[in-house]
């Protein structure tokens, strides 16, 4: 086993548990026993953590408010020769947590940042729901509003990657309920709630079953979850508006054969179906 070394003019960026406290690593707790402080979202959240684990460290608060004023007094620390670590209530800081403009800000200025990677509620979830994983989409929270959330899905109407969000399980009905009038109820989808805690529940089925299966099930309304939507099912055939798109403009520049591949190799479609549609274009 090696050590863990902890430099000077750095900011670590480290992943907490997600739910069970020994999802963290031994990395983890190294450095944020070792730093110099520890930049937290809320203190308080943060100090249980330590001393779950007997780490006794200086904290700093660092939460979307005070976010970009800390910015200044961070970089002055590390410029100073500190070591921080950055972590968020649970999982990885940034996703869907603060310190975007942190991380931003010290890059700009050259400054040290470094990755302690551990747990996260997204791909925790993808990893076991059984949907396709090559590529994804991460899609953050839906807006808690059903218009706003039901022009967001429409939005992802055609998204053919698995896509993944956060949303409050106590708004889960309503959200299934949005899919199935956007997507439609033969759309699967994958609750992944409590993920490494007492209660976890990982349930895959179609929009219309899950909703029948939630409305049954209060217990299912409780606690934190990821909620992911298969991808759209493309028809190998059909073009999409944006590949025609593409299309058009590279006719007005190019020869059809040069347009139809480079829009064909840019949209991922049928080299011959657009050469067909350049032809009716003509
Ligand atoms: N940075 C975190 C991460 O890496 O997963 C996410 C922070 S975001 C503010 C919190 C959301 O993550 C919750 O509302 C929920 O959607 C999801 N989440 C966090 N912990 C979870 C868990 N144990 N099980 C299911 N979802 C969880």
């Amino acid at each position: 086993m090696t050590q863990t070394t902890v430099n000077p003019n750095t900011l670590y960026v480290v992943a907490t548990p997600i739910g069970n406290l020994l999802d963290i690593s031994q990395r983890a707790l190294d450095i944020l026993a070792k730093v110099d402080v520890i930049a937290c979202e809320d203190t308080r959240h943060t100090n249980r953590l330590l001393s779950a684990f007997n780490i006794r460290n200086k904290t700093l608060s660092l939460h979307d408010h005070n976010e970009r004023q800390r910015q200044e007094q961070i970089a002055s620390m590390l410029n100073e020769g500190q070591s921080i670590a950055l972590v968020s209530d649970a999982g990885t800081p940034l996703i869907s947590d603060p310190g975007f403009h942190i991380v931003r800000h010290l890059r700009k200025k050259g400054l040290s940042v470094v990755p302690v990677p551990g747990a996260c509620a997204a791909i925790a979830a993808l990893s076991v729901a059984g949907l396709p994983t090559d590529r994804f989409s991460f899609e953050g929270f839906l807006p808690s509003k059903s218009g706003a959330r039901q022009s967001k899905l429409a939005d992802l109407a055609n998204e053919p990657r698995t896509m993944v969000f956060y949303d409050a399980p106590r708004r889960a009905i309503d959200t299934v309920e949005d899919i199935f009038t956007v997507l439609g109820g033969e759309r699967q989808i994958v609750i992944a709630r409590e993920l490494t805690k007492t209660f976890e529940t990982i349930h895959a089925n179609s929009a219309e079953n899950i909703l029948a299966w939630l409305k049954e099930d209060p217990n299912q309304l409780k606690g934190e979850m990821v909620l992911i939507i298969e991808g759209a099912k493309i028809d190998p055939n059909a073009i999409p508006d944006e590949a025609i798109k593409t299309l058009k403009l590279l006719l007005g520049e190019m020869k059809p054969k040069k347009a139809c591949a480079i829009a064909a190799e840019i949209h991922g479609v049928k080299k011959n179906a657009l050469y067909q549609v350049a032809l009716d274009l003509k």
